[in-house]
């Protein structure tokens, strides 16, 4: 008799059907709370190691709340002089780049990243020489030049732009859910389930579900985006500061082609507007256009995810005046995610203060999902005791603070 593999299961077991695991190669066994992009890439890399991974998650992998959930997120190089974020950058590029060879399937979408700034713009500069130091190839466009190159954007005198020419979008959630479902042809387990606070101190033996179903592991991993403060609230409970931001789609009139990746990249403009960014026309899913500055508090289980009528004004006046083109085209699309930001946006990646078996990973504060693959590989390396990669001090829980002050864009 065949079993029925539910839609509530999510599906994966089907999407793994018929894989040949690996190896395992250890009686150990980890656990990873959380399947957004951080723990999806955790589970990963300990599975491929050899272990015995069992990966949760409360409402599914790449679910409608989770920040790894949007349809499409940037990769991009430049990170200002914040130089581990540029070479983790282009480890994760490679690394995605490999995990879509091995699937067949690409979810990248190499358009480029095109950085509007004008020449006085200190972030822009300091990227331009790290991307010079790290051997990250960019083209720097005078104004003319990016107004000629891109007469869809309309760019204010004097403003120019940095061009990535190897970056671009990944389609997210879908990556997700891909890393997952591979993980499972590997052997790995996933489990639809949220689990609950641990209790005591020294070494974990076990976590509970929320119906009470211990879970026993040699380590474990909280992988819970804006959640983590909720699970580990005397850790983290003042040190995660989820914020709600909204997302837009427009729909470019019929036959207007100019807002489609090869004619459109993916563009930031972190200029005096407050920062925007945004997407083309990616799977004909309309042209996206988003706020990078952090809404206001945001609760990740319950928060209204309508759009507020203010962004929704905002959203459209600067899109006619920075799109001209798309100033009478209707909004077809919208949504509200939330940031799960540490104090500066530095990512938290450290053992957890009171067990010498449970870990933290989070803190991707609006710039994490093009990231999974190295802090994937970091974090499974600190759960494996492993020296490489090296520790890093700016991950650590005694850099975070419980008042925010954003240093990392
Ligand atoms: C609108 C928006 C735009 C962004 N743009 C970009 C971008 O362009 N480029 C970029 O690199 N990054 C971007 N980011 C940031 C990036 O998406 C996040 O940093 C990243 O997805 C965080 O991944 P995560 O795995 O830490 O968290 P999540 O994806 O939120 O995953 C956490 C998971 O934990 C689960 N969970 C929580 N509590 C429990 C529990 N008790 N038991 C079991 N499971 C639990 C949740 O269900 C969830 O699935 C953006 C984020 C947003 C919101």
């Amino acid at each position: 008799m065949s079993t029925l593999i539910t839609r509530r299961e999510w599906g994966l077991s089907a999407l793994a059907a018929g894989a040949i695991a690996n190896v395992t190669k250890t009686d150990k066994t980890y656990a990873v709370i959380g399947a957004g992009v951080f723990g999806s890439w955790t589970a990963y890399k300990l599975r491929q190691a050899g272990h015995n991974v069992l990966l949760l998650d409360a409402y599914g992998p790449a679910n409608m709340r989770a920040s790894s959930g949007g349809e499409s997120r940037i990769i991009r190089a430049s990170y200002g002089k914040d130089e581990i974020y540029t070479r983790m950058a282009v480890k994760s590029l490679a690394q995605w780049d490999a995990f879509f060879q091995k699937t067949g399937r690409s979810l990248l979408y190499r358009t480029g990243v095109l950085w509007i700034a004008k020449p006085d713009n200190a972030y822009a500069n300091e990227s331009r020489e790290m991307l010079r130091k790290v051997g990250v190839p960019f083209k720097d466009l005078a104004p003319d030049e990016t107004q000629k190159l891109y007469p869809q954007i309309r760019v204010e005198p004097g403003a120019g732009a940095i061009f990535e020419p190897n970056s671009g979008a990944l389609m997210a959630r879908e990556a997700v859910q891909a890393v997952v479902a591979q993980f499972m042809r590997d052997g790995g387990q996933f489990r639809h389930a949220a689990v609950r606070t641990p209790e005591g101190n020294g070494h974990l033996e076990q976590i509970l579900t929320s119906d009470g179903s211990p879970i026993r592991a040699d380590a474990f991993v909280f992988a819970c985006g804006a959640w983590l403060g909720r699970v580990l609230p005397d850790v983290l409970g003042k040190k995660i500061f989820p914020t709600r931001q909204e997302v837009f789609f427009f729909g470019p009139l019929s036959g207007d082609r100019r807002f489609e990746p090869p004619q459109m990249p993916v563009w930031i403009d972190f200029g005096d507007n407050g920062g925007m960014y945004g997407f083309p026309d990616l799977d004909t899913r309309g042209f996206k256009v988003a706020f990078d500055l952090h809404g206001p508090e945001f609760d990740p289980d319950t928060g209204n995810r309508f759009p507020s009528p203010q962004k929704t004004e905002e959203a459209r006046a600067y899109v006619s005046e920075r799109f001209p083109g798309l100033a009478h085209s209707p909004i077809v699309g919208s949504r509200v995610c939330q940031y799960e930001n540490s104090s500066n946006g530095d990512f938290v990646i450290d053992r957890h203060p009171a067990f010498d078996n449970v870990w933290i990973c989070g803190g991707g504060s609006g710039h994490g999902f093009k990231h999974g693959p190295a802090v994937g590989e970091y974090t499974a390396a600190r759960v494996l005791g492993a020296a490489d990669p090296p520790i890093e001090p700016r991950f650590s829980l005694a850099s975070k603070s419980t008042v925010q002050h954003r240093s990392v864009i």
